[in-house]
Parts: structure tokens; C-alpha cells; sequence
């Protein structure tokens, strides 16, 4: 075996630059969330409680304007009753989308969660089964088909456009903002109505700016991930365009009450403080998927993103081409995890999920993948998705355990 500790030594020397760039941002977050909390007079008595409908609950409001305002946005959807990210992208979209509207994602195929939302896999609950139709353009070697998106856009109506920005369960890379903005121009110059959704998790804080300021209407984000900084214990956010959050809101509580009810049970404290920690977190993160890089390349695995390329998420894939490996690599990390070390992940039927899932997630929020984590679809090519990590050591931490696992 080739002397470990040397490889990661020489590795964190090599990422040292990136680093600097990563720190960088975490401090433009950083005066942006303390902007935020200084604007909106964050105290005490925002960390108190409602029950029951939740009327007004001046933390929860302190906390939509403080989203809103990092975000970029005009209101916002804050709650713990999204149970995460995929609740909140369903509530998304059968709020805005109406009986015989057309949707269109034009990133390819959505997240595995949403097949079954959309239709694409058979639910009776589906968006479909009332009548709501789907459109998807795939990219082309990672970029945006201008070509039929704007064939589309010329011959028929389409009510909402969905961008994934995170690769989700695949093999292409995830979308940089100057991307983003770019598509954003080209959709405007043809339809200046189409509502342009973000689903921008485990995006938030990786770039300096939000999808919101380069004309996007709607974003929607997990909890469990970016933003809650490893406090949240669940939940997730719409931000975006008054009306649109209207909608939203009258979607997932009751059409009338919208925003004004929804009980906050005491997590006032912890989504304020993770949103607090998020700049550092994502940073944190981001250091140890450029370190996981770095390292994986050197062992000679094809990695995405290589460790100096510009990122637009936190999650890092390493492609194994063996079963066996993404899942050995996997159990490391679960044996360097802070809860349940002890257990072995194995492949398993996830519900939502088309393939087995192979997933080490010993985290102290149940599938939280902003604490250190990594997971894969049993299918060639056999890629590991890792990402997260509180702080940088524990990410360290991880790999070097992964990596011993892999060699043994
Ligand atoms: C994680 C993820 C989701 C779903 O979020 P959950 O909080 O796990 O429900 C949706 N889209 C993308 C791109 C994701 O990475």
C-alpha cells in the first residue's frame, strides 16, 4: 500500500488556492446573513413559539424576510411543514401549474423524487392524473439545447419551466449561474410569462449569486441541506416572486390562509441559527469535496468536479466502475460518520428511487446531507455522490477512512 497520510499531505497542498476562493465566499455570506439579521432586528423573542394554527408568529415572519432578503427574493416560504426539499418542489409545482398547463423541464430528467410527482412514473396522486402535461429537453454534453427550447417555446404554450441546477443522480455536471442567466435571456426573449423554477438544492451559498437576480422567478431549496446549516432539523424554503409564494403558501396550508398560519413548535431558533452557520458549512463542504477530488484523482479515479474547476454544488462524484468499490468507499464513510458508525450501509429499495440505493448518512439529522455523507445508485458506472460535512476535519476524517476501506 502506498504511504496514505503522504497523498493527503501532498493533496491539501495542492488545494490550498481553491481554498482561498472558497473562504472568500463564505465571508461574502457571511456579511450578507449578518446584513439580513441586523435589518430585520433578530431577538430573543424571535426564538419563541406558536402552537396550533400558528397565527402570528413573529419569529417565523422574521425568518421568511431574512430568506427572502438572502436570497434575493420578494416574500418567502420557510417551514418545517415541508418535510424537505421534494415536498417542497411538489407543493411548488401544484401550486403554480393549473388542469391542462404544460410543464417543462429542459435539465433533462428532474431528481428520481419528482418522477412519481410528475407523472413520469404511474401515481394516482401524480401532477399528471389531473391533467397536467410534461415536456422534457435533454442537455446537450452539459449544455442548455437552445436549438429546441426555443422550438418549443415558438409552437405551443408552456406554463413553467423547471431548471435543476444540482446533477442529482447523474452522470452530467450541475449548472453554473452564467449558465443559468444565459438560458434565463434567451427563454425571455421569447416568452416573458413562462415561470422559470429552480430547484437550487444543495446550490445555495456554492456561487455569489442567486439564481433570482439573473431573472429566475421561483427557487426551492431543502433544509436538510445548504441552508440550514446543519441546525435545521427539517423543512425547506420557496423563495421567489410575491404572487408565486402566494400560491405556494395557499397550496400547502389552506387557500385563504396561505402564510399567516403554520405552528413553528419551537425550530424558530435553529433555522435562524443554521442559516447563521450555513456560509461556513457550505464552505466546510465544499473544502472537502475539492479535498475528495484531489485525492481520488490521484488514485487514479475519474472524478467530477476535478478539484481546480468552478463548482455550482457541494457535491462531489467519484465513478468506481464496480459495485463493490461505491460500496466499500460508502461503508468508510459511514465508519467515520458521528452516529451509527458501527452500522454497514447496504444497497436497498429507497422509496422514491428507481434503482437500489447505497447510502452512508450518519448523521445527527435523519438524511441530512449537509453533515459529511455520500450515496449512489447501484448502476454502472458506478458513482459515488459525496457531500457534506459540518466542519472540514470531520470530512477529512471520512475520506481517509473511505479510502482505507476501498484498499483493503
Ligand atoms: C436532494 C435533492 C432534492 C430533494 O431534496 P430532499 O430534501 O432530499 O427531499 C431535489 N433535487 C435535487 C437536485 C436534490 O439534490
Amino acid at each position: 500500500m502506498h504511504d496514505g497520510m503522504n497523498l493527503i499531505v501532498d493533496s491539501e497542498k495542492e488545494v490550498q488556492a481553491v481554498f482561498q476562493k472558497i473562504d472568500d465566499t463564505a465571508f461574502f455570506y457571511s456579511k450578507k446573513v449578518l446584513d439580513a439579521f441586523h435589518k430585520y432586528h433578530v431577538s430573543e423573542s424571535h426564538f419563541m413559539s406558536t402552537t396550533g394554527y400558528g397565527y402570528n408568529d413573529i419569529g417565523r415572519e422574521v425568518i421568511e424576510s431574512i430568506f427572502a432578503e438572502v436570497l434575493h427574493g420578494e416574500d418567502a416560504l420557510v417551514r418545517s411543514q415541508f418535510i424537505s426539499g421534494s415536498h417542497a418542489l411538489t407543493v411548488t409545482l401544484f401550486a403554480l401549474l393549473r388542469p391542462g398547463d404544460t410543464m417543462l423541464s429542459i435539465t433533462g430528467k428532474p431528481y428520481d423524487t419528482l418522477d412519481e410527482v410528475i407523472g413520469i412514473r404511474e401515481n394516482k396522486s401524480s401532477l399528471k392524473s389531473f391533467g397536467i402535461q410534461y415536456e422534457q429537453i435533454d442537455l446537450i454534453q452539459d449544455e442548455f439545447d437552445y436549438e429546441k427550447i426555443k422550438e418549443v417555446l415558438f409552437s405551443k404554450k408552456i406554463k413553467l419551466i423547471e431548471i435543476q441546477r444540482s446533477k442529482g443522480y447523474s452522470t452530467r455536471k450541475s449548472i453554473t449561474l452564467d449558465k443559468i442567466e444565459k438560458v434565463i435571456k434567451a427563454i425571455r426573449e421569447i416568452d416573458k410569462e413562462v415561470i422559470i423554477m429552480i430547484d437550487n438544492c444543495y446550490c445555495e451559498f456554492v456561487e455569489k449569486t442567486s439564481p433570482l437576480e439573473v431573472g429566475a422567478d421561483v427557487i426551492v431549496g431543502s433544509l436538510i441541506k445548504n441552508l440550514g446549516g446543519g441546525i435545521a432539523p427539517n423543512g425547506a424554503y420557496i423563495v421567489g416572486k410575491k404572487e408565486l409564494i402566494e400560491l405556494a403558501a395557499d397550496r400547502l396550508t389552506v387557500p385563504g390562509e396561505g402564510k399567516e398560519v403554520g405552528p413553528t413548535l419551537g425550530i424558530n431558533k435553529q433555522i435562524l441559527q443554521g442559516l447563521y452557520m450555513a456560509p461556513s458549512v457550505v464552505a466546510n463542504s465544499l473544502k472537502v469535496a475539492v479535498l475528495a477530488s484531489k485525492i481520488l484523482e490521484n488514485l487514479g479515479y475519474k472524478v467530477e468536479p476535478k478539484y481546480n474547476e468552478k463548482r455550482a454544488d457541494i457535491v462531489q462524484n467519484i465513478e468506481f466502475n464496480s459495485a463493490e468499490k461505491l460500496i466499500k468507499f460508502t461503508q468508510g464513510i459511514q465508519a467515520a460518520s458521528a452516529v451509527d458508525s458501527f452500522a454497514t450501509p447496504l444497497p436497498w429499495d429507497m422509496p422514491g428511487y428507481e434503482d437500489q440505493v447505497i447510502m452512508a448518512s450518519g448523521s445527527f439529522t435523519q438524511g441530512s446531507s449537509i453533515e459529511i455523507s455520500c450515496d449512489g445508485p447501484i448502476r454502472p458506472p458506478y458513482i459515488a455522490y459525496l457531500q457534506g460535512s459540518l466542519t472540514y476535519e470531520y470530512g477529512k476524517l471520512a475520506i481517509i477512512e473511505a479510502i482505507k476501506k476501498l484498499e483493503e
